[in-house]
């Protein structure tokens, strides 16, 4: 079989273990594929870098996931609900759009049991992609944002949704912080007196970034609250990726073996 190129689209992307992740898989498993970095910065660009690359795959992280919903010739499964995608598989040069996010951070969470109400800090494309799966489950969800914008969608589908001006504290079974704060920077994802709120009304948090401690996990392991950083979700979304990437000719487990033995290298 001829080798095959897949590749991580963000910006920033060098905080990525997904090359490794997969790399790792590939190579244990002997499967003839390398998994690379790009570092895009324009988003119009997009469409014609993968293709240019010759890729048989991506996965995509902040900000393009939007993008590529847009970028992609047929979207299947989860993500046309969403409009979201994490992952584009090339079939005979039309790339496929999928969303393995929310399913990742399903797994990620399988001990937080008797969710009733979510609230999400962040509108963005992985807030989408949650809060659209909690809603499925019937899981009441809250959103708050920095900005108005990108609220209008979480309002269509159901959800309460505030801004830091508006917000009003109430009680919750899990807060999940997925703004992109505390992921280059040392930001809370609102100002402190929010989430000193938020964090004394929860039973469970979790984070969407992994690989450092958040200011807003910190806080939250001070409280002593149970909670988990994003490398299960991490895990999660990549083995569903790497199914899709390999066209399920490799076994789930040992994808799964793998790629969680790759986060001890
Ligand atoms: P987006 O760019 O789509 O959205 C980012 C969100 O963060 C927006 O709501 C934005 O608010 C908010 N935000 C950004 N900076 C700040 C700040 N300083 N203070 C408060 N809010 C802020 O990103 P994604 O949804 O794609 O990703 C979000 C995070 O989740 C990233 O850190 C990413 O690494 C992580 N992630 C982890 C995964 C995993 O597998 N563990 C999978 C997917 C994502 P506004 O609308 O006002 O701009």
């Amino acid at each position: 079989m001829k080798k095959k190129l897949f590749a991580i689209f963000g910006d920033p992307v060098s905080h990525s273990r997904s090359p490794l992740m997969h790399n790792y898989v590939f190579k244990k498993l002997h499967y003839p594929a390398t998994y690379i970095r790009v570092h895009l910065k324009d988003a119009s660009k997009f469409k014609e870098t993968f293709l240019n690359l010759g890729l048989s795959g991506a996965n995509i992280t902040i900000p393009h996931k939007e993008t590529a919903y847009n970028a992609c010739d047929e979207i299947r499964g989860f993500a046309s609900k969403v409009g979201v995608v994490n992952t584009i598989v090339n079939e005979n040069g039309k790339l496929i759009g999928y969303n393995t996010d929310a399913d990742g951070f399903i797994f990620a969470i399988r001990e937080f049991t008797h969710l009733k109400n979510i609230l999400i800090l962040g509108a963005g494309g992985t807030a989408k992609a949650l809060a659209t799966r909690f809603l499925q489950d019937s899981i009441k969800v809250d959103v708050l944002n920095r900005s108005e914008k990108r609220l209008e969608y979480f309002e269509t589908i159901g959800c309460n949704c505030f801004t830091w001006d508006t917000y009003k504290s109430k009680k919750y079974d899990l807060v999940v912080n997925t703004t992109s704060a505390g992921l280059k920077d040392e930001e809370l994802p609102a100002p402190l007196n929010i989430i000193e709120s938020v964090l004394n009304n929860t039973s469970f948090v979790a984070d969407a970034i992994y690989g450092k401690l958040t200011p807003f996990l910190k806080l939250a392991n001070e409280k002593n609250i149970i909670s988990k950083d994003g490398a299960d979700m991490l895990l999660g979304q990549g083995v569903l990726a790497n199914e899709l990437f390999v066209n399920f000719k490799l076994k789930k487990e040992d994808i799964n073996k793998y790629m969680r033995e790759s986060f001890t290298l």
